[in-house]
């Protein structure tokens, strides 16, 4: 039996609404989700047990943990492979914990901070008796195989299968995060975690976002693009902006506003699709291109302080150069490729 001591009580749903025993296939995953499948009806974590215990509407589908502000329910054994992502892979190798709160708008960090609180002891937990590292992965690194934690959402860019976008675009990833690592620290060390108070917390409200930000929702933007995710709006969280932009053809403000933000969680704006368009564009000295392979240079150039005027000239390849030869394991040849861009892009 694998199953969290912090859980408060356990039922088990339909055998055919998961996918059988995970082994051997490893552990990689936590999964957070809130509760879209259900609506205004989740109203708590042994209310979901039960919807799964009753056959989950004749939906197949199941996951091993629902959390709310005072407790936490098991309805699948950690044994077992639920279906909450849509991904097989990531079923397969994943632990779900679904958050018995719907949130059609903005998180008030106010009212679930105790969901909060007792899901992320839950993922430490599952984190620490797993050897899954106690950390938010980025598009990249989910894609590159590390282990961490995911959200539905990241699960759904990445493998696809789904169109949720649970927890949603204003989920306090960088508070919840804190709380993570608090309670993994405070579970290894046998002491008593140190909480966030988030009463100090900003609270999230839809604005634009630009350089010298901080927060929650900068973080969010940040997972959104697939970046390392510090709740600082700084020059590689700036760049990603401008690329997004440079795909949308838009003006390149670096600034993102909200309705940049809300595309780029729009499951039919195929950010991935764009960027795979524009990450590998090659530039070269004597390469000459379109007004979008001159947008492309002039983002390079600013990397460097030069005029931004989108011609690849001597200065450019010089600074280009000294650049990748100050990096392990770029070569320095002075194309900008995309393990060159992959360093002003992505983490
Ligand atoms: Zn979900």
């Amino acid at each position: 039996m694998a199953i969290s001591s912090l859980a408060d009580f356990k039922v088990s749903g339909p055998t055919r609404n998961h996918r059988g025993v995970r082994k051997p296939n490893p552990l990689k995953y936590v999964v957070i989700h809130s509760a879209v499948c259900c609506g205004g009806s989740a109203t708590g974590a042994e209310a979901l047990a039960r919807y799964l215990r009753d056959g989950a509407g004749g939906r197949r589908v199941s996951w091993h943990y629902s959390t709310d502000k005072n407790s936490v329910a098991s309805s699948l054994d950690e044994i077992y492979a639920g279906r909450h992502t849509g991904s097989s892979f990531v079923d397969t190798h994943s632990i779900a914990i679904e958050m018995a709160v719907y949130v059609p708008g903005e998180w008030d960090i106010t009212n679930y901070k105790q969901t909060l609180d007792k899901t992320a002891e839950l993922t430490a937990d599952i984190c620490i008796r797993n050897n899954i590292t106690p950390e938010l992965l980025t598009a990249t690194q989910l894609r590159d195989g590390q282990n961490g934690i995911i959200s539905h959402n990241l699960s759904r860019i990445v493998y696809g299968g789904t169109t949720h976008t649970d927890p949603g675009p204003t989920f306090p990833w960088d508070i919840f995060a804190k709380k993570v690592t608090s309670y993994f620290n405070a579970q290894k060390a046998g002491g008593a975690p140190v909480i966030i108070d988030e009463d100090t917390a900003e609270q999230v409200e839809p604005r634009a976002l630009r350089r010298g930000d901080s927060g929650s929702a900068v973080g969010f933007l940040q997972s959104g693009f697939g970046l390392k995710v510090d709740g600082a709006f700084g020059p590689i969280t700036e760049a990603a902006v401008r690329g997004f932009q440079l795909a949308q053809r838009t003006e390149l403000t670096g600034v993102a506003s909200i309705e940049l933000q809300e595309a780029l969680q729009d499951p039919e704006a195929e950010w991935e699709v764009k960027t795979s368009r524009w990450l590998p564009q090659n530039l070269y000295r004597g390469k000459s291109g379109s007004a979008l392979y001159k947008a492309f240079v002039g983002i390079w150039q600013e990397r460097f302080g030069l005029e931004p005027d989108g011609i690849f000239d001597k200065a450019t390849q010089a600074a280009t150069l000294g650049f990748q030869s100050g990096v392990p394991g770029l070569e320095a040849d002075g194309v900008v490729g995309r393990s060159t861009w992959g360093t002003l892009f992505l983490p």
